[in-house]
Formats: C-alpha cells, sequence, structure tokens
C-alpha cells in the first residue's frame, strides 16, 4: 500500500507534542506533510500512558503550547497539574483547532526509513504495510514511548492479568477486591499506587531503587488562579523561554553559602510546597554541589519520616547512594502515604529479590505472594529507544542503530552523521526531558523547519551533520554533565536502565536559553557543523 502523493516535502513520525506542533506549522508554511501514528489518534505518549493518576509533573499553564494566544486564552486549565485524560482533550483540541489529523495516518508504525541519495528523498514503510515518501524525515517519536518488560524468569507465565503503566487499555480494568503486585517504583507506580489502593484488597510494591516523591500539592485552578495567570501569561512564558528548563520557576536568589544556616530551612520549605520536581530549584547548585544536595536530602528524609509509620517500610522507602533531583523527582498525591494503609506492603526487591514469576504470583527468596494482578511499570528505553528500534537505513545503507551501538551521536540534538535530511527532535543532546517538552518541542519544531526553509531557498537538496560537529557537541554534552551530579546516578538519563545499552548522559544539560541562544547561532552563521549540498540529477 503506498500514498498516493509521490514525494512529500516531509514525512513527521509522532503525533504528539512536537509531532502536532510541526505538522500544524510545516502545512501553514505551505509544505506537503504527510504525518505517521502508531496510535490511533494523536496524544504521543499521552495516548498510550493512561494509567490511573497519570498527570504532568510540569504545571498545566506551563505545559501547554505558547504559540497561538487565543488557545492559551481560551483552554481553561481545570487543576494545577493537568490528569492524563485532560491533558490528551487538550491535544485533541488543538488538532481540531489546526485542522492537523488530516495530515495524519493513524494506527500506522514505522518500522523501517531508507534513504535514497540518488534520489535524495527518504522511504518510509510501517508494520501495517503503508510507504510514503519524503524528502525530509522528522522524527517526532518522543523521549519516552519505547516501554520495556523486565527479563523475569516466569513472566509469561503468570495466570492472572498483566498490564503495563506505558499501554494501559482504554478502558480501565477494575481492581475491586483484586490482589496487585506493582513492579517498579518510579513516576508512573508513584502516580498510579494509590488509586490501585482505592479499591484493590490488596497492593504490593516490588521496589528495585527507592525513589525520591515529593506531593504535587495539586488542586484545582480557580478562577481567581486563572484570572491571575492570564494577566501573567507573557511575563510567565517570557521566564519560561528565558529559564534554563522552560518553566517560569528560578532557584532562591540568595547562594546557599550566603543564607544563614537557621534560614535554609524556610528556603527548603518553600521549595517543597512548591511541589513535585520543583524541590530541586530550592538553592542554585542543588544537583551540582553535594553539600546543599546533603542538606536537601536530610530535608527530604524528615518529611518522609512525618508520613511513613512502619519504621521497616520507612526505612526501604528512603532512598540511598544517589543524589536528590538527579533523576527526576516524581510528583505524587499520597504515594508514600498509602503505605500507612493496612493492605498497602513493599517488597525491598534488594533484601528480597525475585526468584521468578509463576502462574499464581511473585516467588522472592522469601517466599511466594498470590496475586490476581500484575502491573509492570517499568519504565523505557529513553532518549533513543523510538528510533533505534526502527530500521533507519542512512547514506550508504547504514543502520542507526549500529551507529549508536556505542552511543547516541547526535548535533545538536537534531542531526546524525550518515543521515542526510533526517531531523530528530528532542533527541540525545537537546534538553528535552530536561526541560519542559511543550516548549522544547516548538522550539525544536521550529529549528527543524527553519533549516528545512533555509535549504529550499539556497537550493539545497541535503542536510547532513558532520562528524566531527557530532562528536564535538557529544564531548560539549559530557563535560556540562560531568559538573553535576547527574553525571554520578545510575537513571535513564544516561542509559542505564537497560542492560546492553551504551552508557553516556542522554539530555543536554546546559539549560533550555542557553542551548536555544548555541543553536540559534549555528543557524545564522549558515549551520556551521552541517554540510548543505545539491545533488544534481543523476542520469537513469
Ligand atoms: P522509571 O522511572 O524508569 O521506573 C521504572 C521502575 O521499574 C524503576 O523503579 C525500576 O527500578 C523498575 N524496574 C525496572 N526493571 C525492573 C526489574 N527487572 N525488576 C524490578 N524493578 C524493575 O519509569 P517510569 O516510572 O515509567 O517513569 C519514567 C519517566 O517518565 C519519569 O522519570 C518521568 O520523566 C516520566 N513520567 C512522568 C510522570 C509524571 O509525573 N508526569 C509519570 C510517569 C512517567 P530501578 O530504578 O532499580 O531500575
Amino acid at each position: 500500500m503506498s500514498d498516493s502523493t509521490t514525494v512529500h516535502d516531509i514525512v513527521v513520525v509522532g503525533a504528539g507534542y512536537a509531532g502536532i506542533y510541526t505538522t500544524i506549522h510545516a502545512a501553514q508554511a505551505g509544505l506537503d506533510v504527510i504525518g505517521l501514528e502508531a496510535g490511533a489518534d494523536i496524544g504521543g505518549t499521552w495516548y498510550w500512558n493512561r494509567f490511573p493518576g497519570a498527570r504532568c509533573d510540569v504545571e498545566s499553564i506551563d505545559y501547554s503550547y505558547s504559540f497561538d494566544k487565543d488557545l492559551q486564552r481560551q483552554w481553561r486549565w481545570s487543576e494545577r497539574y493537568a490528569t492524563q485524560p485532560e491533558i490528551l482533550r487538550y491535544l485533541s483540541h488543538v488538532a481540531d483547532r489546526h485542522d492537523v489529523r488530516r495530515h495524519y495516518r493513524f494506527s500506522q508504525r514505522v518500522s523501517q526509513a531508507r534513504w535514497d541519495e540518488d534520489a535524495q528523498v527518504w522511504t518510509v514503510r510501517t508494520e501495517q504495510g503503508l510507504e510514503t515518501s519524503a524528502r525530509w524525515l522528522v522524527m517526532a517519536s518522543g523521549c519516552l514511548s519505547t516501554p520495556i518488560l523486565p527479563d523475569l524468569p516466569g513472566r509469561e507465565s503468570f495466570a492472572g492479568d498483566v498490564y503495563q503503566t506505558a499501554a494501559w487499555p482504554h478502558e480501565h480494568p477494575d481492581f475491586t477486591g483484586k490482589r496487585v503486585a506493582v513492579i517498579g517504583s518510579g513516576a508512573s507506580a508513584v502516580q498510579s499506587v494509590p488509586i490501585f489502593a482505592e479499591s484493590a484488597a490488596e497492593v504490593v510494591v516490588y521496589q528495585r531503587t527507592a525513589n525520591y516523591s515529593v506531593p504535587a500539592f495539586n488542586r484545582p485552578l480557580t478562577d481567581e488562579d486563572w484570572r491571575a495567570a492570564q494577566e501573567d501569561y507573557d511575563h510567565r512564558r517570557e521566564l519560561s523561554w528565558n529559564g534554563l528548563a522552560g518553566s517560569p520557576w528560578t532557584s532562591h536568589p540568595v547562594p546557599y553559602d550566603e543564607v544563614p544556616e537557621e534560614e535554609r530551612e524556610a528556603i527548603f520549605e518553600e521549595a517543597w510546597l512548591r511541589g513535585g520536581v520543583l524541590f530541586a530549584k530550592a538553592f542554585q547548585g542543588l544537583t551540582a554541589r553535594q553539600e546543599i544536595n546533603d542538606a536537601a536530602r536530610e530535608f527530604f528524609e524528615r518529611k518522609l519520616a512525618e508520613i511513613v509509620e512502619d519504621p521497616q517500610t520507612l526505612a526501604d522507602l528512603t532512598p540511598h547512594g544517589y543524589a536528590i533531583g538527579t533523576k527526576r523527582i516524581c510528583t505524587d498525591s499520597g504515594y508514600y502515604r498509602s503505605f500507612n494503609l493496612p493492605h498497602v506492603s513493599l517488597v525491598n526487591l534488594r533484601r528480597d529479590p525475585i526468584v521468578e514469576v509463576g502462574p499464581s504470583g511473585i516467588r522472592t527468596e522469601s517466599g511466594l505472594r498470590e496475586f490476581d494482578v500484575i502491573v509492570y511499570a517499568t519504565g523505557f528505553d529513553a532518549m533513543t529507544g523510538a528510533l533505534t528500534h526502527i530500521d533507519i537505513h542512512g547514506r550508504d545503507g547504514i543502520l542507526l542503530r549500529d551507529a549508536w551501538a556505542e552511543g547516541a551521536v547526535n548535533y545538536l540534538g537534531i542531526g546524525v552523521p550518515g543521515f542526510p535530511n533526517l531531523l530528530t527532535l528532542n533527541s540525545a543532546g537537546s534538553p528535552s526531558v530536561l526541560s519542559n517538552m511543550a516548549l522544547t518541542s516548538e522550539q525544536q519544531g521550529d529549528y527543524a523547519l527553519r533549516l528545512i526553509a533555509h535549504c529550499a531557498a539556497q537550493g539545497f537538496t541535503s542536510a547532513e551533520v558532520r562528524a566531527d560537529a557530532a562528536q564535538a557537541w557529544i564531548e560539549h554534552g559530557a563535560e556540562v554533565a560531568s559538573g553535576s551530579l547527574f553525571s554520578k546516578t545510575d537513571s535513564w538519563y544516561s542509559g542505564a536502565n537497560i542492560a546492553g545499552k551504551a552508557r553516556g548522559f542522554l539530555p543536554y544539560i546546559g539549560g533550555f536559553r542557553p542551548y536555544i541562544d548555541r543553536v540559534d547561532r549555528i543557524a545564522d552563521e549558515g549551520y556551521t557543523g552541517f554540510v548543505l549540498s545539491t545533488r544534481t540529477a543523476v542520469p537513469a
């Protein structure tokens, strides 16, 4: 099956924040754009991650597009942190408003893309058999969109119901009276466990590594909140676009060393009450200097001890061995409190590892526990998985998966040597997951479209990243990361959650605005680091 147009200008893969934005703006620029999306509708990560309790950990008024001022005024968020259904409704509204669905083919999972050097064209195929071609391939396929399941002995033998938070069914299963095991203790488990606990007869969380979680302090947005947000929106956006993480929040203005010790507690408390990931912004340098981090961790531990009643559970829930904030802090609504309920408990896999999964339940070294349901909240092949799981063949047939076997080689997070006209949005080497993805998606989409427009205007048919430029960008990214405590922590940011995956700090940690300034300068200077060229027609 081939779509009717011979060669489109752009094929965009993915209909999440970045894909929708890019497709809308490509069409507005008069380009012929086709979108391919594995889901049956728009939404990207918010299409798949429908698990109970799923909500964004960036405030809703920030986690929304900034390009359409009327949209910004007219779409009224109901809560400080939006739920997954509300975000999906929002994206659906954006899609209707800008008539973006007509460009997409849904339920089409891309399995292969191949660059034809002679024709200067990408040909893309889907698992469902669609084939389409375009001059530019824009991968907006997400950072956390390739879920993984743990390699547990006997996993397939479980006779009860099995769910995965990242591929949750559209019809929520009813856990009333059920015995539920949750494997994993990252953000997805932290958000869903309190909801499971509301109806299940028993909830057992199997935790390998304790995570830091800070309450969201979520609340409905009142009319007064909304009026104030509207009045302040331009200013808020300006701060976000000029900040380090795409949000208006900044750290306490006075450096830690200059704040008297007796006043630091109040500053931590204020940051705590902001909620969730914002706690890591209590002081400048909290994730760079061990001394500040230790103070934050001790504050966290005191808070945790106020919530969790059982001493052993408290000890097991207390994170060890890595700095607070160097894995994304989870944003919860009642996670730790759940463990005070008589039917919710924790298995610390460091003390009591899983031996096997069997038909009736999970056996750890201490014995078998029987369940009706197992929920896997076990994470993603982050940042690179959505690209390396597709057979992307560049110049001379090289496979992206092979080119990245020793680590992602990406210039600015946008382009890969050997893969002309492939533009990867929010990829390794860009701020993406360390920033507000709504705004990074706009920036990345604009950057891709600006390069495409530049090539069209100058008559270039291909843009390819130079290997030395990519190498220099990777070295710069690694150098910036080495100045932070992030680089000392094993996490999905560095590929450590996947056995055999090359290690290296994947997102660009130098900050959103510094990143924009750098990449814009590169564009202003005529795209240094890219080879822009014109392929003259090859004789038949
Ligand atoms: P995650 O943070 O990678 O957590 C996966 C969990 O599964 C970890 O606790 C991990 O333990 C555990 N695990 C993996 N393999 C295991 C095994 N073989 N045995 C036992 N445990 C195993 O994944 P996630 O919770 O889906 O979150 C990923 C990211 O998505 C977050 O960091 C966040 O950026 C985003 N997210 C955000 C929200 C939100 O608040 N808006 C919600 C969900 C997700 P180890 O740590 O020991 O590997």
